[in-house]
């Protein structure tokens, strides 16, 4: 009997794990992957979509029964703080396995002069004593934090053009999107002549950014993450479909 796989994504691992999912159970498992629906997607989702965010954790509860999910994955951005506590509560109240694939944080490497603050708050405060030009990665949500720092420019990096001007003193907006190469991101940095990187800990494919200031001796102000989703939560996209194996879930 085919079963139902609900994908919580907007990742590269989610859309990862979308296609082993699909290549390895074939029609067994009915792989379903949620977007919320803000950016479009950067890659092919094997399997179906939906797009939207639920309504809270008592309706995404009322979807798992409703659709007749088997299992979710919470293959959400460590920083996806809400969707993953919603996901949590919703499947213990539908009584649905849960696992969360958590991509790893990236390591200091010698070299590295990270700052590390708990959220953009915190990043924002440290800033005006070291400095004057600064990377901003940190995605949309964050960027109202720094609007106060009148004295700093900032390069800030989208993966979509902005809707608005955007609240800060000096800035530019440089529209890009993954992969990046260490020397594309090093030439960057130089070109704007940066001196202060400001990322969160998203962990994954983006790190060419550390290593780069790194090579140029910048700080970098990381802000770290919040604490992960309760429950079991494995690190590789393989070690999901195992998951799925184990939990004798799409069974031949
Ligand atoms: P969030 O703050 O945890 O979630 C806000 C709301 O968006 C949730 O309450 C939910 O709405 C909806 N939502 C989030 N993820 C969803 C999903 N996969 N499917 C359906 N609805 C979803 O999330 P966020 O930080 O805004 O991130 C939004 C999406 O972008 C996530 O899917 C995440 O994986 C991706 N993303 C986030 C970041 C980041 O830095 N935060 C970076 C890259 C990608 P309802 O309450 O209505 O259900």
């Amino acid at each position: 009997m085919t079963q139902r796989l609900l994908i919580l994504g907007g990742t590269r691992e989610a859309a990862d794990l979308a296609a082993a999912a699909v290549e390895r159970f074939a029609e067994r498992l009915d792989v379903v992957t949620s977007l919320a629906g803000r950016l479009a997607p950067s890659q092919i989702l094997p399997g179906r979509l939906r797009v939207g965010g639920f309504g809270g954790a008592a309706a995404l509860a009322d979807y798992l029964g409703a659709e007749r999910i088997d299992a979710v994955i919470d293959a959400t951005h460590p920083f996806a703080k809400t969707m993953s506590g919603q996901a949590a509560a919703a499947c213990e109240t539908a009584g649905v396995p849960r696992l969360a694939l958590v991509r790893p944080p990236w390591r200091q490497r010698p070299g590295d002069d990270w700052r590390l603050v708990h959220g953009a708050a915190q990043a924002a405060a440290i800033l005006p004593a070291i400095a004057r030009r600064v990377f901003l990665t940190t995605g949309p949500g964050s960027v109202g934090a720094f609007a106060g720092l009148e004295r700093i420019w900032f390069l800030v990096r989208r993966f979509e053009p902005a809707n608005g001007p955007l609240p800060l003193a000096g800035y530019e907006i440089v529209v890009a999107r993954p992969p990046f190469s260490e020397a594309g991101e090093r030439a960057l940095m130089e070109r704007h002549r940066i001196d202060t990187l400001v990322t969160k800990q998203s962990g994954g494919a983006t790190e060419a950014k550390l290593a780069a200031a790194r090579e140029l001796g910048i700080p970098v102000v990381m802000i770290e993450r919040p604490p992960p989703p309760p429950g079991p939560f494995v690190a590789t996209v393989e070690d999901a479909i195992a998951w799925l194996e184990a939990s004798g879930l799409a069974r031949a």
